[in-house]
Parts: C-alpha cells; structure tokens; sequence
C-alpha cells in the first residue's frame, strides 16, 4: 500500500469516525425534543432519522447522481433542507446565549461536513481508477495500432537471397543478382 492510499484510507476511517459520533449527538438531541414535544415515547427514537438520516439519503443520491452524470438539484436541494432543519432543531433545544447554541449547531453541521468530506474522496477515487482505466484502454489501442501498421508494413528488403547459410536480403532485383554473382564466383 502505498502512503497516499494509506492516509487516504485513514482520513476515511476518521471522517467516518466524525460523522458516527456527531450523529449520535445530534440524534440524542433530536430524540430528546421529540420527546418533550409529545411524540409518542416509543416511537421517538424514529423521529431524528427523519431529519439526519434523510439528509444522509439523499447525500449518496447526490453522489450517485454525479457518478451516473445525472441532474443532483433535487438531492441537493433536500440534503440543504434537511440539514439546515437538523441544525435549527438541535438549536432550539439549547439553552439561551450564543455559546450553548453554538454548541448544539456544531454536531448536525458537522454530519452534513463530514459525510460530504467522505462523499468527495469516494467520488475523486471513483473518476481517478475511472481515467486510470481509460488511459490503459487508451495505451492498449495505440500499441495495437502500432503492431498492426508494423505488420501491415511493406518488406523493405524483398529480395532474399536463399543460398544456403546466407540470410542477406536486399532492396532491388540487382542488387540481390550482384551478390548472387559474388556467391558464384567465390564457389567456381
Ligand atoms: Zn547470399
């Protein structure tokens, strides 16, 4: 493994990492104020997935959607929704004062962050082994033509000159008559 797969591999295990424990904190939270709102106690924890883990879907929608080279407005659209009422709910439950909001807006902001970072790496290494592939089909084609044309070429020394244990060969007929002659007087 080389050392760029090496970090690239660990800075995926920590954004990963990252974006695991924020949504952790943010579902606790979300959880929580469902609750106080009134929402049915044992359906509550299903409550934050439909802000976070939406947000989430519609995350690897955008991220399909520009592997497949399709339109992502509609998935971008929701995953900013989605994250924006995340943080604004987290928000709520924070008490008065900057500091305990800013508190609380940290883990959803960092779920959208961190899942996008994630995102990014898994799309630059999906186009990076997708140019890879095309380069090598690429090279291939060149040195195929190459072999072909090289096949295909015509003989420049068409004349051989078939005496035995003689692999000279030459351009012209009189060329080949010349030595042939020579061949003729060395034996007579
Ligand atoms: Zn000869």
């Amino acid at each position: 493994m080389t050392a760029n797969r090496a970090i690239s591999w660990l800075t995926a295990v920590l954004v990963l990492f990252l974006a695991a424990a924020a949504f952790v904190l943010s579902y606790d939270v979300l959880r929580a104020l469902a609750l106080e709102n009134g929402v049915n106690p044992r359906l509550a924890w299903l409550w934050p997935l439909t802000l976070d883990a939406f947000m989430l879907a519609a995350s690897l929608a955008v991220l399909r959607g520009h592997l497949n080279g399709e339109g992502t407005w509609y998935a971008w659209a929701l995953v900013f929704v989605f994250s924006a009422a995340s943080v604004a709910f987290n928000v709520v439950h924070a008490r008065n004062g900057f500091l305990s909001r800013a508190i609380f807006a940290l883990p959803p902001a960092v779920v959208f962050l961190a899942f996008h970072l994630l995102m990014r790496m898994v799309e630059r290494s999906v186009s990076r082994s997708q140019r890879d592939r095309e380069r090598e089909a690429a090279l291939a084609e060149r040195r195929r033509a190459a072999a072909e044309r090289k096949a295909n070429a015509p003989d420049p020394l068409p004349f051989k000159c078939g005496a035995p244990g003689c692999d000279r060969a030459f351009a012209s007929q009189q060329a080949l008559a010349g030595h042939q002659r020579a061949h003729n007087e060395r034996e007579g």
